[in-house]
């Protein structure tokens, strides 16, 4: 028989994943010998049986459960329901991760008409009895049977108003009275039964609830964007109660051993007397500062802090506790590792290495890498984000924080920005005549689109805050207006996005630019000496080629050809390339490409000094890049000197069903080989340029996209190298240079061994190779995801983290194909997954090379690299 219930003492802090966080702590803190109520822990396989039991409390968990309480009533010497001594519990959830707030808590559990009349008489005190009950009535009738909340609220306003009070402190005996009589009412007019007298009917209830509440909407949510798995399951932890509503010596609070913003040690929390758990968090009553318990309860306030000097340095880690003070005797309710900003968890970390608590290693692994992105972009000030009315949420598609007036088009944006405004440019989607307005705004949210589409990625590379894909905004672009819950914004009215959360709120938010204090450096510096994959960077231009370095990234592992042609004059130019009526007018519209490229390309690599530029050669997809609007045709025309409607025959000639799969990337090389001449000439002399000038090691890398055939790499690589032999040859130089291609194709990597054949490196371009693995489009697949996570279809964005066994086994056979052929091979990584810390631990134990991202999530690669490299050491 499996043991499904631990009482605490038969637990400890290694047993969380059996246990839950706060199982395992309370288990830890019993063997301590600190004061915690007495209790028991119902595993999270119990859970998962739950489950696989069609949501039933099978016979062998209920009776393990019956066991644990006899014990639990034979040591403390009450009894569940018994009328002269009750046993009343607590119900809590408790997962391996903590996920605070997710999921459910029942108080008060065991109370009944008759026992709470007893326990007035026991206590002497009829308010807190009345007042146990009626709290105990909302939790079991919220958590359990999903009766709204809002339901009790109302009934506790009304009596408040008939009495002509505020507080609920101020509610007296008889009022609570009235509240228990009225919440019964409510409780049987939604479930037609009377609220259960039979306290094991509801201890079973309460604990099944808990175990549903696993799967309740938020904590979906949550596990999503923490990659916590739906298998670990909740624990549930049956607790004796306390009391912190007994009166004036009773009370309860939360505290972190240090400042959980800034990492400062010492006491930060805050406690309410006479009041119950729930109370803190409420925001009914404003709570008070923790030092003020040295006046209200010196002796408690002595004795918790003891305990939470002792607790951190048990764990050697900040920690967040909650206690109880019933009649002026503490007790603690839990511990666990406090939620930290990156700027604490970087203080912290710092501290605990520099005491010798822990190692470097150590450290490295409790800093959550994502959340250094808070270190490198504006962030919402806290206390005026406490204050501001969230309007709807999309995805974090790009960090930082900001605030601005709504504008609807990129010009609007860039005049704006002349005008010194703060904007926010909404759009129903991004596409490449964004791009100005883009750079221009302070953010931007999008209507469609997932964490790859052209917003999102554009916006990661620019560092510019953006939410994507907001499908609860109703757009009218062509008067102007956006619709968020039947409230109409025009532009010019102030709304904040925050591209950490994906949140959207009404009106300015004050923001607080982020800074990077020394202690980063220190950790960034431990990170570097422990990994061993290489962290690059995608950059199109050398200002973000010099963030990119700044932000300590060893190269850059892809520049996107196309996106040095965005701004405005050069888009022209672009389209004039692709829409060509001839040889003729091609080879004029790449001329014009060409010396913008080359120039480009000798500014990144006067940036870059010696460090490897890999250059991708041009992957337009035409859906991005063919004008649409009758506007941009008349001015292309213009500039093409044809007909207008000629062009927009030819625009409706070219347009795809299936652009993503159209005519990009090298089919678009093998059509028109002149492409790939004019870029080869371009990134050559550049880099001979640049070599003969500053005396530069300069060794060029070429990159040809979209590969899947061994013949379509052989034609265009032919191409390149004669061009750069000539141009080598001319100049007199002996520059060596290197052709390798993107993996991004699924027949590219079946067939792996044969295009190794000819290159030199492979990148895998995990966002194309993702698209096409699972035949999702990428800029439409966030607006059905959403209902694959809902219905526990899929649990993480493919997009953003790896699918180890299709992608991922695709990357890892391209990768043993070309190693069975070629010995001195180059591995990397520049799909959208390179910054994203759970899929750098798979790169990293396929033994990749590099990775490249965006500038911005340099630092988190890596970090999250030498997380790899720890754990792969510790796994050994
Ligand atoms: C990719 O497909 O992963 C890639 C890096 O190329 P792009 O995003 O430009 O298609
Ligand atoms: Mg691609």
């Amino acid at each position: 028989m499996d043991k499904h219930v631990y009482l605490f003492n038969e637990g400890n802090a290694n047993m969380r994943d059996i246990l839950g966080g706060k199982g395992a702590n309370l288990a830890e803190m019993t063997n301590l010998g600190l004061p915690v109520p007495m209790g028991f822990t119902v595993s999270t396989k119990a859970c998962n049986r739950y489950y696989e039991d069609n949501l039933t409390l099978s016979d062998e968990i209920k009776q393990q459960i019956e066991l644990a309480l006899n014990e639990l009533e034979e040591t403390s010497g009450k009894k569940l329901g018994d009328i002269n001594n009750p046993l009343l519990l607590s119900v809590r959830s408790g997962a391996r991760a903590s996920m605070p707030g997710m999921m459910d808590t029942i108080l008060n559990l065991g109370l009944n008409d008759q026992v709470t009349s007893s326990l007035a008489s026991i206590t002497n005190n009829e308010r807190f009895a009345n007042d146990s009950y009626r709290r105990f009535i909302q939790m079991y009738s919220d958590v359990v049977k999903g009766i709204p909340k809002s339901d009790f609220e109302n009934i506790i306003d009304d009596v408040k108003k008939q009495k002509g009070i505020t507080s609920d402190l101020d509610l007296d005996t008889s009022d609570l009275q009235v509240l228990i009589d009225r919440f019964k009412e409510v409780y049987k007019k939604y479930i037609n039964e009377e609220f259960p007298q039979d306290p094991k009917e509801q201890l079973f209830s309460a604990i099944e609830a808990v175990f549903r509440s696993w799967n309740n909407d938020r904590a979906q949510v949550y596990r999503r964007l923490n990659n916590i798995p739906s298998s670990w399951g909740t624990a549930v932890n049956v607790q004796m109660m306390v009391f912190g509503n007994m009166g004036n010596n009773s009370g309860t609070g939360v505290a972190f051993t240090r400042n959980p913003a800034t990492g400062e040690k010492g006491l930060f929390g805050e406690y309410l007397m006479n009041a119950q758990g729930e109370d803190v968090v409420a925001g009914i009553r404003t709570p008070k500062d923790i030092s003020s318990l040295a006046s209200d309860l010196p002796d408690c306030y002595n004795e918790f802090v003891k305990i939470s000097e002792l607790l951190e340095d048990h764990y050697s880690d900040m920690q967040d506790m909650e206690f109880t003070i019933e009649n002026k005797k503490l007790y603690i309710l839990q511990t666990r590792a406090g939620k930290r900003t990156a700027q604490a968890a970087i203080k912290i970390a710092c501290d605990l290495v520099d005491s010798g608590k822990i190692t470097k290693e150590e450290a490295l692994l409790r800093i959550d890498a994502k959340s250094l992105d808070q270190l490198l972009h504006p962030v919402f000030d806290k206390e005026a984000l406490a204050n501001a009315s969230k309007l709807a949420s999309g995805l974090p598609a790009s960090p930082g924080a900001a605030s601005g007036s709504i504008v609807f088009s990129a010009r609007d944006a860039k005049k704006a920005s002349e005008d010194n405004q703060k904007v926010i440019l909404v759009r129903l989607e991004t596409t490449p005549e964004d791009i100005e307005g883009m750079v221009h705004a302070q953010g931007i949210l999008t209507i469609r689109g997932g964490m790859t589409s052209h917003a999102a990625v554009v916006a990661r590379g620019m560092g510019v805050c953006c939410v994507s894909g907001c499908e609860a905004i109703k757009i009218d672009e062509a008067n102007k207006k956006i619709i968020i819950n039947d409230k109409e914004y025009s532009e010019g009215d102030y709304i904040s996005i925050d591209g950490n959360t994906g949140y959207v709120y009404e009106g300015e938010i004050k923001t607080v630019e982020s800074t990077i204090s020394g202690d980063f450096a220190t950790v960034m510096s431990w990170a570097d000496e422990i990994r061993t994959l290489n962290v690059k960077a995608n950059a199109d231009n050398s200002k973000d080629t010099q963030k990119a370095i700044e932000l300590g990234a060893s190269g850059i592992g892809l520049c996107r050809t196309e996106h040095m042609f965005f701004e405005s004059d050069r888009i022209l130019k672009i389209r004039e390339m692709i829409l060509a009526e001839n040889d003729e007018a091609r080879e004029k519209a790449l001329d014009e490409l060409y010396k913008f490229q080359k120039q480009d390309f000798k500014k990144m690599y006067e940036v870059l000094k010696e460090l490897p530029l890999t250059v991708r050669y041009l992957d337009p997809p035409l859906h991005e890049f063919l004008p649409k609007k009758d506007e941009e045709i008349i001015t292309l025309a213009n500039a093409m000197n044809i007909d207008v409607n000629s062009l927009k025959t030819k625009i409706n000639d070219l347009k795809e069903v299936n652009p993503m799969m159209g005519h990009r990337g090298c089919r678009l090389l093998i059509s028109y080989p002149s492409i790939a001449i004019m870029q080869t000439k371009a990134i050559i002399e550049a880099a001979i340029e640049v070599t003969e000038e500053f005396n530069y090691l300069i060794e060029p890398e070429i990159m040809i996209p979209l590969v899947g055939d061994e013949q379509e790499l052989a034609y265009i690589s032919n191409i390149v190298k004669e061009e750069a032999e000539k141009i080598i040859k001319n100049h007199n130089s002996d520059m060596k240079y290197k052709i390798g291609t993107m993996i991004e194709v699924p027949k590219a990597a079946l067939v792996a061994e044969d295009i190794a054949q000819h290159a030199e490196f492979f990148s895998f371009g995990t966002n194309d190779l993702t698209q096409m693995t699972f035949g999702f489009s990428r800029d439409d697949a966030a607006k059905f995801l959403e209902d694959y996570y809902e219905k526990n279809i899929f649990e993480t964005d493919p997009f953003t983290t790896i699918d180890e066994k299709s992608v991922g086994m695709l990357v890892k056979l391209a990768v043993l194909k070309a190693k069975s052929v070629k010995e001195n091979f180059e591995f990397g990584i520049c799909g959208e997954h390179g910054g994203d810390p759970k899929s750098i631990e798979f790169f990293n134990e396929l033994g990749l090379d590099y990775v490249s991202c965006s500038p911005y999530r340099v630092p988190i690669a890596r970090l999250a690299a030498a997380q790899a490299a720890i754990k792969a050491k510790n796994n050994k």
